[in-house]
């Protein structure tokens, strides 16, 4: 049977298995989305995901990598190569403004603030349970399976809460994609700016790198009316807000790719009639390839520090790199849409712009060729690009979405096994 073939038989088998978990899947992700659980505390999350794969007769699984991450394997009933699905598991400290009978209540302390809320703002808690739902799909199917299929749920993929380590990084340095080797891996993502029905993709650069940056500028602390005799850090910090704005406009090549740097904090002083002694700033810094990345951080230092002694300061800069650049396999991606097309109808697979959001399923990338895919869930009667965006505390999924997720998911990794990456 050549591979085309053998896709085709497994279809009406995706779809038959999708319909029957469907009903559970609807049910997890109502369950996760009002249980929802920050990054490095999916505990709950965890539990539910590691004793459904334990039920439906994964061979192996593994709980706490990563801290709370579950990683479960499944042999198919035929020799071949090894596969692996991911979903993340954490929610994010937004206070739910939907009405939906699910709607989370849960209240947290957050980085100073209390009585936050906790939501499923970024569609983690569908991911999760359309991943549940496909294990259970390829365990119904594993007979025919030729090769293994390795199930990956991480936590903390919005960043794990300050000072802690985690996420996809740590999923990988501790084995999840060894122990069969994993060759390839898949993972989607649910978006409120497409409708129900839509796949979006982008070949080679996809999603942005996601680094931050702190500038402390020291300067002397002053009466106001006598600004002579100290050193003034808010000038200093205003002066290298604006000479930041220069690294983007001057000093990258945009015409290989798009790049950005954004001061979202500026801190300082305390009264009108006192020059403080010090301020703070912090930003973000987004680049879709390596070499602009590494210029782009020596400039904010660079910029910063020099600035800062012309203004008789000074200026400690620290650069924190987050997320790598989320890149889509070339091959991969050919070599998927196909298949998604099949689930979808061509028309519904569609190109898309670069997205400067970040995502750490790069980490995945690196290691073995992956391919991320958005798939819409707004609902078509309403229109994609005027409703609440992902992280909102109105954003919204419609549930018809968790189907093509689970279709198009169970079919990458079956086609994928059945043909070994190749059409
Ligand atoms: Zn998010
Ligand atoms: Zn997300």
């Amino acid at each position: 049977m050549n591979a085309p073939d053998t896709a085709f038989a497994f279809d009406a088998a995706i779809r038959e298995a999708a319909a029957r978990v469907n009903p559970r899947v609807v049910a997890w992700r109502r369950d996760f989305h009002e249980n929802p659980e920050l990054g490095n505390r999916e505990v709950r999350t965890a539990k539910i995901v590691a004793d459904h794969l334990r039920a439906i007769g994964c061979d192996e699984v593994r709980e706490k990598v990563a801290h709370t991450g579950v990683v479960g394997t499944l042999k198919g009933g035929k020799p071949g190569p090894v596969v692996a699905l991911r979903a993340d598991m954490d929610a994010l400290p937004v206070t739910e403004e939907t009405d939906v009978p699910f709607k989370s209540m849960k209240r947290t302390h957050w980085n100073g603030i209390e009585n936050v809320g906790i939501m499923h703002a970024c569609g983690h808690d569908a991911h999760t349970a359309i991943l549940m739902g496909v294990a259970e799909m390829l365990a119904i199917m594993r007979d025919l399976i030729p090769g293994t299929v390795r199930f990956i749920f991480q936590p903390a993929e919005e960043t794990p809460p300050i000072g802690e380590d985690g996420g996809a990084r740590m999923m990988v340095e501790q084995g999840c994609l060894k122990n069969p080797d994993v060759d390839a891996i898949f993972g989607l993502h649910v978006v409120s700016n497409d409708t129900t029905g839509k796949i979006g993709y982008r070949s080679g650069p996809f999603m942005a790198s996601a680094d931050d940056f702190r500038v402390f500028v020291h300067g002397n602390q002053a009466h106001a009316a006598y600004p002579w005799s100290g050193v003034d850090p808010i000038v200093i910090g205003s002066q290298i807000v604006t000479g930041l704005q220069t690294i983007v406009s001057r000093k990258v090549d945009i015409t290989q790719e798009p790049a950005i740097v954004t001061v979202g904090v500026f801190h300082g002083g305390v009264r009108h009639n006192i020059i403080p002694d010090k301020v703070k700033l912090e930003g973000t810094i987004r680049t879709f390839n390596e070499k602009h990345r590494t210029e782009i951080h020596e400039h904010v230092k660079r910029i910063s520090e020099m600035i800062a002694a012309a203004g008789g300061g000074k200026a400690d800069v620290h650069i924190h790199r987050w997320y790598d650049v989320t890149v889509n396999d070339p091959a991969l991606t050919e070599w998927s849409l196909p298949t998604l097309q099949r689930f979808v109808g061509g028309d519904n697979v569609r190109t898309i712009d670069k997205v400067c959001g970040a995502e750490d399923f790069s980490f995945y990338q690196k290691e073995v060729p992956g391919f991320f895919y958005f798939i819409g869930c707004t609902p078509p009667d309403r229109d994609a690009k005027k409703v609440p965006t992902n992280h909102s505390p109105r954003f919204y999924v419609d549930e018809a979405s968790l189907r093509l997720g689970t279709e198009t998911l169970a079919a990458l990794a079956l086609d994928w096994l059945s043909s070994n990456g190749k059409r």
